[in-house]
């Protein structure tokens, strides 16, 4: 993968975006990641990891973290409404395991993001930056826009240009991104 020497601008720093900047990392590619946040958050509860999304995780380092931080269920007792007898049980635990060489987990999402961050802010060819909107327009100006969240105006603004001079103190930061389809 031609990534050596690249910078890769990633808008969002959710689940997807920390496990593509990790996996881009790893191939030595400058990634920078631009958040709307001011932290990384991760709503709702529960996640569930099934076999394939684990074992990507693991190519990326983190199988000793994820277990300790998740939970690997036997089974899922399925009940029809009111029931109070499982209509089914699907097997999980060892079952899963045997068949797809990893385990089936569930974690919190927030445990994950956590994780995937404090992963990312191990390399440091990787550069989060908080408070600012990526947006990417098609047309006359291709390219990727910033600003920082809560100015006014239009993208790029100078504020965002400042931000992310600051944040990405490795690399100059240009106020418009283009990109090329080919
Ligand atoms: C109810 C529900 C249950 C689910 N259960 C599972 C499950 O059990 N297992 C599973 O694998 N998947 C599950 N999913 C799917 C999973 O949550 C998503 O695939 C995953 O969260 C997508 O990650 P993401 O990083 O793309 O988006 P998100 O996690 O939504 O993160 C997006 C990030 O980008 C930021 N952002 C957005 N726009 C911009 C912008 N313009 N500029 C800068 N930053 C921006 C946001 O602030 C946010 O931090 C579930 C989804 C839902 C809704």
């Amino acid at each position: 993968m031609p990534s050596a020497g690249r910078t890769v601008y990633i808008a969002g720093a959710g689940i997807a975006g920390l496990t593509l900047a990790l996996a881009l990392a790893k191939f030595g590619a400058s990634v920078v990641i631009l958040e709307r946040s001011s932290t990384v958050t991760e709503f709702g509860a529960g996640l569930q990891l099934s076999p394939n999304a684990r074992r990507v995780l693991n190519q990326l380092g983190l199988d000793r973290q994820i277990k300790a931080e998740s939970l690997e269920p036997e089974g899922i007792d399925v009940y029809p409404f009111g029931a109070k007898k499982p209509l089914i049980t699907l097997a999980l635990g060892d079952t899963v395991e045997r068949r797809y060489g990893v385990p089936y987990a569930v974690m919190h999402r927030g445990d994950l993001a956590d994780l995937l961050h404090r992963a990312c802010r191990r390399f440091a060819n990787v550069d989060i930056v908080f408070d600012v909107s990526a947006k990417i327009r098609m047309g006359d100006a291709d390219g990727l826009y910033f600003r920082k969240v809560g100015t006014c105006g239009r993208s790029p603004g100078r504020s965002a240009v400042a931000a992310l001079s600051a944040a990405c103190t490795s690399r100059p930061a240009p106020s418009t991104l283009r990109f090329k389809s080919n």
